[in-house]
């Protein structure tokens, strides 16, 4: 069986520095922030070229962190995508504010910033464009058009640690960048975390407050906070993991290229670097109008394969509320159709790729 991700041989490959870590941080019992996650915040903000790095227990977290430094609350506008995990739209609703959707373009499955002016109303704050997939959107289009018209751009880059738009790392692009640290992203804790990057000092100074129950300090409450920290132990593991990643980017890039010739010519879309874009393939997905027939195909000779996503969240019963009907967003709805996601990891072997290559190419001749 080749497995869609395999967390196992990630921490067999580095399961000594790990142990090390994880140990080292039950001696501390720093359970709770600490050392570790203050060294993490400096590693990771400096790895994506920001000032500042705040921890936090989940993507979602940093993402509500976000929209809540910027002011963002009831009453409010922000414009995003419905191509996207629920977490994107789902944070933008905590603050009381309305999640406003754009159409992504079809080719790179980002925002479609040709869209975005059309949006804007008065009540417009913020713009939220998603890094998905591992590739960065458009953001110079969407840099410009925020200044135009004041808005505050906040990355979702939880599925583009690393990724870089024109040579400049994601998370520092916009005002705000938010990272996941779920399991299975590109970097990992063994367990939940997630981090908001920002060279703001008045979010920054904000977003640490809001994090750990809008205290200056112990008991001293300026803000309705939360408890949003981030464990000492996933500190610990992530700190290593980060040494490891530019390598783990590097073979994911290989695998994708490994993948794109022999499937461009199978029958199957493979997927679309664009020119201003250093693509750090968290998902790599092919598109197909037989999509379903063909996951269950591969799923019969034992390869797993993943949908990113089934349903755009306008389509969502959970979100029906927003007033997004179906055809509303046709890109995404297509997509959404269409859209498989195969094995992707560091460790994957070109044992495998062959196997899934030679898979996909059975279904089209
Ligand atoms: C994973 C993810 C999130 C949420 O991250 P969690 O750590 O699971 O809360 C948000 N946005 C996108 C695009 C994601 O892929």
């Amino acid at each position: 069986m080749i497995p869609f991700v395999d967390l196992k041989a990630q921490y067999l490959s580095i399961k000594d520095e790990i142990d090390t870590a994880v140990i080292k941080a039950l001696e501390s019992t720093q359970f709770v922030l600490g050392s570790e996650v203050v060294a993490l915040e400096e590693e990771f903000a400096h790895y994506c070229n920001a000032d500042s790095g705040i921890a936090v227990n989940t993507g979602t977290s940093a993402l509500h962190l976000a929209l809540l430094a910027a002011g963002i609350g009831a009453g409010d506008e922000v414009i995003t995508v419905p191509f996207t995990f629920v977490a994107t739209t789902a944070a933008i609703c905590y603050t009381g504010a309305k999640p406003v959707f754009v159409d992504i373009d079809p080719v790179s499955y980002t925002m479609d910033v040709t869209q975005i002016e059309a949006a804007i109303t008065e009540r417009t704050k913020a713009i939220l464009p998603v890094h998905l997939y591992g590739q960065p959107a458009d953001m110079e289009p969407i840099l410009e058009i925020a200044r135009r018209h004041g808005l505050v751009v906040i990355e979702d880059a939880a599925q583009a640690h690393r990724a870089e738009y024109k040579g400049q790392r994601v998370g520092s692009l916009g005002d705000i960048g938010c990272f996941s640290f779920y399991p299975g992203k590109n970097l990992g804790a063994c367990g939940e975390g997630g981090m908001v990057v920002t060279s703001n000092p008045e979010y920054e100074r904000k977003m640490r407050m809001l994090r750990d129950w809008g205290q200056e300090r112990k008991y001293h409450h300026v803000f309705k906070g939360y408890n949003y920290r981030m464990d000492g132990i996933q500190g610990a593991i992530l700190r290593v993991k980060l040494r490891h990643l530019d390598k783990w980017t590097e073979a994911r890039r290989a695998h994708a290229a490994r993948y794109d010739k022999p499937l461009a010519n199978a029958g199957v879309k493979t997927p679309t670097a664009m020119p201003y874009s250093h693509h750090v393939y968290h998902v790599y997905a092919v598109r197909s109008q037989q999509r379903d027939t063909l996951q269950q195909k591969l799923q019969e000779k034992g390869i797993q394969t993943g949908i990113h996503y089934p349903i755009p969240v306008h389509l969502q019963p959970a979100y029906a509320d927003l007033g997004d009907r179906a055809g509303a967003f046709p890109h995404s709805e297509a997509a959404s159709k269409e859209v498989l996601s195969l094995p992707m990891y560091a460790e994957l072997s070109a044992d495998s790729q062959t196997q899934i290559i030679n898979a996909v190419i059975a279904e089209y001749v």
